[in-house]
């Protein structure tokens, strides 16, 4: 089958990543562009000898020009945007979340379609309970919103479609901010939604990403796995809405200080704590936590577990060294802040930063701290954020478990 569209030459040596099946086609690699395709429109890919590599969509006012959808000559139509949408969902039917060994309950929430991971370049699709947020990064998928909407709308009947294409990233692709109802019902100011049990209040107008970092809950039920001490004192450090905080309260009748700059974030983090039922095991504080744990290192606080899940520090290869000394000083007041045979989780969730590098930053603020640590654990981020062999770049979420003496 092939498909009457544009052609998208590539420089004689530079076909060997579309080969591989990275998504991304840059500026840089193409020679030149036969037909006349309008910005968004499907094209195909060919080598320099007119060998057919794959076929995708094209926006020349990226640097990223084509994102690759298949390597197969094949149409992209509507059937092949249902079949590629229902495989992702279909994924998902086994994702769990949780320990093997307890019986935690499924989860009303999860990452649908994660984007280049799940063969959709620029698609991001978030599930809370009855609806759906959409987030459009690219110009191609802009384009067929109402379309891929349809196919949402048919395959799990939501109540209501929310789009949240407010990020930075959409700049680069020549397209400003959007948000707003796409489709059905417009959702109520919280979503409350169930988490491994825990009910969580999801704002997902305003909250960060699609509402709710989906992508920690792996490692929030950590806390059911029996890991740390009943009764421990938490410190969840860059808390946003306390979810960490909450289920150290809630598995192991813990009491949890949740940190965070953000006032809003900490107000919902107790509605939530409350409407749990252990509103009495949640301390919320409003600091800047680079300040906050020196003062706290100065008083001698001691904490059972440390959680450290800062917002992304590196936002390109450029913003590496500064990162990295960030996420030392963090981790080096961790710390000195853990009692000892406890706990720190920490996180980086810059891309930029590898896992590899992250583990050596660690080490050297381990170094630092006069303390030793062992890693019990390799954190990344939950079974329904997949990563693509082939797209190395969408493994961002890296973290450790340490235990410190
Ligand atoms: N662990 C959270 C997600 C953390 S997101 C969860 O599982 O839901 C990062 C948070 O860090 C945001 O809420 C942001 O408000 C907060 N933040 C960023 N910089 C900060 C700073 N310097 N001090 C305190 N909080 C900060």
């Amino acid at each position: 089958m092939s498909q009457d569209t544009a052609v998208i030459v590539i420089q004689n040596g530079r076909e060997k990543p579309i080969i591989n099946k990275h998504p991304w086609i840059f500026s840089g690699a193409i020679a030149k562009t036969r037909g006349n395709p309008t910005p968004g429109d499907i094209v195909t890919v060919e080598s320099h000898s007119g060998q057919f590599l794959g076929r995708g969509y094209w926006n020349p006012k990226s640097q990223i020009q084509v994102r690759l959808l298949t390597w197969q000559n094949e149409p992209i139509d509507a059937g092949w945007w249902e079949r590629m949408i229902a495989r992702a969902i279909g994924a998902r039917q086994a994702a769990r979340v949780g320990s093997p060994t307890s019986s935690a309950p499924m989860l009303d929430m999860r990452r649908l379609i994660n984007a280049e991971s799940d063969f959709l370049p620029g698609l991001i699709v978030d599930q809370y309970g009855e609806w759906l947020v959409i987030q459009a990064l690219t110009l191609g998928i802009d384009q067929r919103k109402q379309e891929i909407v349809q196919i949402l709308v048919s395959l799990l009947k939501p109540r209501g479609i929310y789009e949240r294409s407010d990020v930075d990233v959409r700049g680069k692709e020549g397209l400003r901010a959007e948000t707003g109802v796409l489709w059905g019902e417009e959702p109520p100011p919280l979503i409350w939604t169930n988490e491994i049990g825990l009910a969580l209040a999801v704002d997902v107008r305003r909250g960060h990403k699609t509402g709710h970092y989906l992508d920690q809950a792996i490692n929030r039920a950590l806390f059911f796995d029996g890991i740390f001490k009943e009764e421990a004192r938490i410190l969840n450090l860059f808390s946003y809405t306390g979810s960490f905080g909450l289920f150290g309260a809630a598995a192991a009748n813990s009491r949890s200080i949740n940190v965070d700059s953000s006032f809003d974030s900490l107000e919902l983090a107790e509605q939530i704590f409350i409407h749990n039922h252990v509103g009495e095991h949640g301390e919320f504080i409003q600091a800047d936590i680079f300040e906050f744990i020196r003062d706290q290192v100065e008083e001698g606080e001691r904490y059972d577990v440390i959680i450290c899940d800062p917002p992304k520090f590196a936002h390109n290869a450029g913003q590496v060294d500064k990162a990295a000394r960030g996420y030392k000083d963090l981790n080096l007041h961790s710390f000195k802040l853990v009692q000892p045979g406890g706990y720190l989780m920490t996180f980086s969730c810059s891309g930029a930063i590898t896992r590899d590098l992250f583990q050596k930053i660690v080490f050297g603020a381990l170094a630092d701290s006069g303390r030793e640590a062992q890693i019990i654990r390799h954190l990344s981020a939950g079974d329904d954020h997949p990563v693509a062999l082939t797209f190395p770049e969408g493994e961002y979420l890296k973290g450790l478990l340490l235990r410190v003496y």
